[in-house]
């Protein structure tokens, strides 16, 4: 779909080429009416004692002003697609060091603890353009105070117009809280590209994730990115953990892509509360699970990703040095080999 600037483009290509054409048969008629054929004159041209008194006695002066008309109507076409297209730089939605605000315009309830929230951009055809593996940060003044928190996008580079967050918002808590409260309309403010990992295709040759909860969202965003292109030859393997079973979150792109791209994703739910006949994990995730589904980063290519609430990714360092994989240092560099999102 050709966006707004390309359609004035069109559109003053066809204006200018009716404009042509509109003159040619002005002219055609004129010579015609003066006795000349049109298609004698391309190919033959005028007999030379012609030239000159008898287009001169022809009624064809009104030729005289057409290369100024043309030139003209050219100048304001040529202005016209400069004045709306390339006059002001376009500023991008996002913004490493300045807050910049948007609003709500869709929720989506999707259980009564978690919504898909759609935030508008400027213009239809402007993106969030987040890196793969960065995620925003988004703040609030509560209290008085400027609370800030991070989130990760589930739209991506192909959804234009607007971002989609999804977010679980809890009793007590600050920004979680503050975005279910929002109207449509209210206003958002942003502030991005952050985080220290940038997927890039082929960075390495298997993917671990562990995801609890919300966590899934950067998860979610870099398998995306990971499977829909096929040059990328990673390989990714998720190990997915939730309370209950319907606080499993994106569950059907989830299966969708795991059953889709079988050779390359395997996709492990572990719950707190399975319900009966659940043929996935049970209780928290432990040391047997990692060691069943996720190769050890120190003997393959590979990289282990955590991301999840603060009391899960503690245990699974534990759980990590149990195994005598490599644990997550504090502050993660790009070359880590496990590391929390
Ligand atoms: C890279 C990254 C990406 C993230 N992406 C998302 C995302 O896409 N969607 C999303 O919903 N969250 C995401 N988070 C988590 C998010 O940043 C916040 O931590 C979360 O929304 C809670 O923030 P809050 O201000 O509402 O609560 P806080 O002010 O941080 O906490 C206040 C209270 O809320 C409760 N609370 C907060 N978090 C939890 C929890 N995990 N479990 C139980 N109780 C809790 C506790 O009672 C806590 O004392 C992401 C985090 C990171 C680091």
């Amino acid at each position: 779909m050709p966006n707004k600037y390309q359609l004035v483009f069109l559109g003053s290509l066809l204006v200018a080429f009716s404009f042509l054409v509109a003159l040619f048969h002005l002219i055609k008629a004129k010579l015609a009416a003066a006795g000349y054929h049109v298609s004698h004159l391309i190919l033959l041209g005028l007999p030379e004692h012609t030239m000159s008194d008898q287009l001169s006695n022809a009624n064809i002066n009104f030729l005289a002003p057409a290369p100024v008309i043309a030139a003209v109507t050219a100048i304001i076409l040529i202005s016209l697609v400069y004045f709306t297209t390339a006059r002001k730089p376009r500023s991008k939605p996002l913004d490493p060091n300045a807050w910049k605000e948007y609003p709500l315009a869709k929720k989506t309830q999707i259980s009564p603890n978690t919504a898909i929230y759609r935030f508008k951009l400027p213009r239809a055809d402007d993106v969030l353009n987040l890196p793969t593996g960065q995620h925003i940060s988004v703040s609030a003044e509560l209290n008085g105070k400027l609370v800030a928190r991070s989130y990760t996008p589930i739209s991506n580079h192909e959804n234009s117009g607007y971002f989609d967050l999804l977010i679980k918002s809890y009793e007590k808590g600050n920004i979680s809280r503050h975005i279910a409260g929002l109207n449509i309309g209210d206003k958002l403010r942003v502030k991005g590209p952050k985080g220290q990992f940038v997927y890039s295709p082929n960075l390495t040759g298997g993917l671990s994730m562990i995801a609890g909860g919300t966590g899934i969202t950067p998860m979610y965003q870099i398998l995306r990115s990971v499977l829909k292109n096929p040059d990328d030859k990673t390989r990714v393997n998720l190990i997915y953990a939730n309370v209950n079973h319907e606080d499993i979150l994106l569950r059907s792109e989830l299966d969708k892509l795991a059953q889709t791209h079988a050779d390359r994703f395997t996709l492990y739910y572990v719950l707190n509360n399975p319900p009966s006949g659940w043929n996935g994990g049970t209780g928290f995730v432990t040391k047997e699970h990692i060691k069943q589904f996720l190769p050890n980063p120190a003997e393959n290519n590979s990289k282990l990703l955590i991301c999840g609430p603060p009391p899960m990714v503690a245990a699974m360092k534990k759980n990590l040095a149990d195994l005598e994989y490599p644990v997550p240092r504090t502050i993660s560099k790009l070359e880590d080999q496990v590391r929390v999102i």
